[in-house]
């Protein structure tokens, strides 16, 4: 058996010159927790050309959603932003990654902090009725340069607050933060300045954070990791893995090559 499942694009969404989104068949064999990532791919000259994704859709849907960057020289991306539904793309059969519940010891909020396609993951645990079931608030920020980056998670909360189901669930519990650093917008600045600052709980009215209640997942840049790990760390905040529940998890949204 391959290690790899094709599957079938079944619609596809550019948001900007630089972002796009798009939905997959699912094979029912695939099991994933909300959180986690997989490879995914196209085949290149018979060869598979695999990387690293989040699925930014839940466990509990149907077909597979990603949201992805356009690398212009990119191995992968140069020819996955041209994908139209019907065509193929590889999918592995193993999902794996650190940001799941289950790596986070009891809290009552829960922050997810994401910059640009670190987004994805948070994308598929907004949409975990459990998550709701376990944490008082969630809250979920996003940072961007520009505004226009931010549509794809404004299209997904708002697509929640107005579910038929999900609405009511989420109405009072998720609290979405969208910022940006390069544009005039409601909220500037970079995550870790606005939590360094106390600024992004002043602007949502919510406490400031608290190592007894406070429950934090991070995925974004590299530089913005780096940062938000030293900042916890030296608040006490221990991070978690999946022997040890910690305070906080983190996820590369990718790597530099
Ligand atoms: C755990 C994990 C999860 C990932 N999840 C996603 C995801 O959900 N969506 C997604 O688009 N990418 C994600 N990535 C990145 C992805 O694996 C690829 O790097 C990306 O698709 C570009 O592939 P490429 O072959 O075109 O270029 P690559 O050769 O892989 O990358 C070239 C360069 O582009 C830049 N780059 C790559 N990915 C990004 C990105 N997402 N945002 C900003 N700059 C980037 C980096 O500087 C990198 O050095 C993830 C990476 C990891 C490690």
């Amino acid at each position: 058996m391959s290690a790899f499942q094709k599957e079938t694009v079944l619609s596809v969404r550019h948001w900007t010159d630089c972002l796009f989104s798009f939905t997959a068949t699912r094979d029912p064999g695939f099991r994933f927790q909300n959180g986690q990532f997989a490879m995914i791919g196209l085949e290149v000259e018979g060869k598979p050309l695999m990387r690293a994704y989040s699925m930014a859709s839940a466990n509990h849907e149907e077909a597979l959603e990603f949201f992805s960057i356009k690398v212009q020289d990119g191995p992968l991306t140069s020819r996955l932003q041209t994908i139209r539904e019907g065509d193929i793309i590889l999918v592995g059969r193993k999902a794996t990654g650190t940001l799941i519940t289950g790596n986070l010891i009891p809290g009552k909020r829960l922050l997810l902090l994401s910059t640009g396609t670190g987004l994805a993951p948070f994308a598929s645990l907004i949409k975990d009725p459990d998550v709701y079931e376990n944490y008082e608030t969630i809250v979920l920020a996003h940072g961007c340069r520009q505004v226009s980056e931010l549509a794809y998670g404004e299209h997904v909360v708002d697509g929640l607050r107005n579910h038929e189901l999900f609405g009511p669930l989420i109405r009072d519990k998720l609290i979405y933060y969208p910022t940006v650093t390069r544009e005039p917008f409601r909220n500037r600045g970079r995550i870790t300045d606005l939590i360094a600052s106390n600024q992004l709980f002043d602007d949502i009215g919510q406490s400031s954070l608290d190592i007894e209640t406070d429950r934090i997942m991070l995925c974004g840049s590299p530089a913005m990791l780096e940062e938000l790990h030293a900042m916890f760390r030296a608040r006490g905040f221990i991070e978690g893995n999946h022997s040890q529940p910690g305070h906080f998890v983190i996820e590369k949204a990718f790597v530099e090559r």
